[in-house]
């Protein structure tokens, strides 16, 4: 579902991400975790297209997200190709980002409306579908402001899904969160797990959570995956000094 192919990504002089090569396959539930600064959020912002990269190829679907086909060669794309592609992914961030002055329910029919370009009517049930599967659907009416963060955060997955992605990614989604709303979030994020079978990427410092639900944890350390393996060869079994390190750090 998502290919990263010797992809190269720089601020300046700083190599963020560096050769990297992933996959992931559809309806894996991949976990990304590793230290402050080794380049864990910018695999997501490029995968959203909200950082270009300097060299390499990032494949959805067997398309290439950053290039398209022009007469047998990958040429960079064009901006209306990159829109086009963009509504594969979802993201859904540690600030829940939804838009002020709509309520639930419009923010969640917005993306389909405008950009997907669905009736009302079908944006409004799709939306309050998904409102009802998050647990917010008594709260539609409701504005961002009069929400806490936990019901703020589901009420942005449901968004983000209403435009039905290929693929989510949650970037440090319970980070911003009071402790005890924290589980309210992880519960939705399990159930798409377990329910939907969604192609997912996450960032996250939550490692009993990442042990918990996902298929393959990738350790990343200075914009290389240090060691990747399923949860419990990664968490029970590192075999790298730095993964020891970092998992003995934050346990
Ligand atoms: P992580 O998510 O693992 O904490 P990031 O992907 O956010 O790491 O950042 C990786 C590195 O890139 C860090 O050293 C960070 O300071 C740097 N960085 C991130 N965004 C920018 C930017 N817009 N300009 C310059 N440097 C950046």
């Amino acid at each position: 579902m998502v290919r990263f192919m010797n992809v190269n990504k720089s601020y300046g002089k700083l190599n963020v991400i560096e050769q990297l090569n992933f996959d992931v396959a559809e309806g894996e539930m991949v976990s990304i975790i590793g230290p402050s600064g080794s380049g864990k959020t910018t695999v997501l912002r490029t995968l959203m297209t909200l950082e270009t990269i300097n060299d390499g190829v990032i494949y959805v679907e067997g398309k290439p997200l950053t290039h398209m086909a022009k007469g047998g060669a990958l040429v960079p794309a064009d901006e209306r190709y990159l829109r086009r592609m963009r509504t594969s992914i979802g993201m859904c961030f540690q600030s829940f980002n939804l838009f002020p002055h709509m309520t639930a329910l419009q923010n969640c029919m917005e993306g389909p409306v405008q950009v997907l370009g669905l009736s009302k009517k079908e944006a409004r049930e799709r939306s309050e579908e998904l409102l009802h599967m998050v647990g917010m659907i008594d709260k539609r009416d409701q504005h961002p402001s009069r929400l806490s963060g936990g019901q703020q955060q589901r009420v942005a997955i449901a968004r983000a899904l209403a435009m039905r992605p290929k693929v989510m990614l949650f970037d440090e989604v319970t980070s911003a969160l009071d402790p005890e709303v924290i589980g309210e979030v992880t519960n939705v994020i399990r159930k798409l797990v377990t329910e939907h079978n969604l192609t997912m990427l996450m960032v996250t410092h939550q490692m009993g959570f990442a042990r918990d639900i996902s298929d393959r944890v990738c350790f990343f350390f200075g914009g290389k995956i240090e060691e990747q393996g399923t949860p419990s060869e990664l968490f029970g079994n590192p075999q790298r000094e730095r993964t020891k390190q970092f998992l003995s750090a934050v346990k």
